[in-house]
């Protein structure tokens, strides 16, 4: 049976039904043992500004491991919850999915990304801790029965590519298994996202039997690579975002000269640039191995690190300080 969880103060008297100011559900298939959640109250305003933006934020406050598509979080951590994301609260025991949802009172909450995606939303949307711990606070009230699909808001931005890959303008490259194509906000002057035809979410649901596929995208990504105006000059690398913020996985192809206006921040750069960057090879080693791609814990902190060139690792300031020391590098 589906159960439903609220976020936002409505919830606190369980309402879902259409009079209920809602913006975001968060559902459940956890079943009858539901763990008793706190709730606290979140005012809707915030929590729409949240939904606004495609995520809602959610913390674990106690010891209890809560995962994000199976990574832990960690104590006193929040970490931003997007569709399509499963959320397990205590040892895994609970799995939850958000969706958003129009708002019925007709103040409705924008299915379109206010402006290009994940490692792009940028590290300026934090706020006291105080409003976060109430915008985050996610309140349970089981109720109405609800689809479990995490896919019926086709609409919204982080289904975008889902959409690239099916348009002829887009794509560069196609077979019968996967197809590439042109990053809509490209951080270098290259940029290409190699996706299979199959729908696989996340690397978290990826299997041994994936194995042969990856290893097809990662050939075509070096193909891509062998046919590039500056293959021989230019330098590539080929990996997935620890976590990505689009559904649909996908291999990114990037050169290494950062060489982009798309590139705009602190998280787009760390996002290339340190360990949230994984390599293809090392996605497909870790799968071979043990099965499964296991994630280090803390991943989004990487994305708070210091900018550092990632060629002679210098620490710069600004990224527009950093943008002019990597001409230094790439003339
Ligand atoms: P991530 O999910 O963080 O691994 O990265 C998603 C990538 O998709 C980013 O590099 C975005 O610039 C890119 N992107 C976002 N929306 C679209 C779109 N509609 N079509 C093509 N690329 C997109
Ligand atoms: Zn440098």
């Amino acid at each position: 049976m589906t159960k439903c969880l609220c976020v936002g103060s409505s919830a606190q008297r369980g309402t879902t039904g259409p009079s209920s100011s809602l913006t975001c559900r968060l559902l459940s298939w956890a079943g009858a043992q539901k763990p008793p959640l706190k709730t606290k109250s979140a005012p809707d305003t915030k929590l729409k500004a949240e939904c606004n933006k495609g995520y809602v934020k959610v913390k674990q406050l106690g010891l209890n491991p809560t995962c994000l598509d199976s990574v832990v979080v960690g104590k006193d951590q929040e970490v931003k919850m997007k569709p399509g994301q499963q959320l397990q609260v205590v040892n895994q025991l609970y799995p939850y999915t958000v969706r958003f949802k129009e708002d019925p009172s007709g103040d409705s909450v924008s299915s379109k990304r206010p402006h290009q995606p994940a490692a792009s939303e940028g590290l300026n949307t934090s706020r006291s801790n105080k409003v976060a711990k109430q915008e985050k606070s996610v309140s349970s009230s089981v109720g109405n029965t609800e689809s479990t699909s995490t896919h019926d808001t086709a609409g919204h931005w982080s289904n975008g590519l889902k959409a690239s890959m099916q348009d002829p303008k887009m794509q560069v490259y196609k077979d019968d298994k996967v197809v590439v194509i042109k990053d809509k906000y490209p951080k270098a002057r290259y940029h290409w996202l190699v996706l299979p035809w199959e729908p696989i979410r996340n690397m978290q649901v990826l299997r041994k039997e994936h194995c042969d596929l990856l290893r097809h995208m990662q050939r075509v990504a070096e193909q891509m690579v062998e046919n590039c105006p500056d293959a021989g000059v230019a330098c590539f690398r080929k990996g997935y975002h620890a976590i990505p913020s689009m559904s649909h996985i996908h291999l990114h192809v990037i050169s290494q000269d950062f060489d982009s206006p798309c590139l705009k921040n602190k998280k787009h750069w760390n996002s290339f640039t340190t360990d949230y960057f994984i390599d293809s090879q090392d996605v497909i080693l870790m799968l071979e191995e043990k099965g499964r791609v296991a994630l280090k814990e803390g991943s989004s902190e990487l994305l708070k690190l210091p900018l550092r060139c990632h060629k002679c690792l210098r620490e710069l300031l600004t990224i527009p300080a950093l943008k002019e020391h990597l001409k230094s590098h790439f003339k």
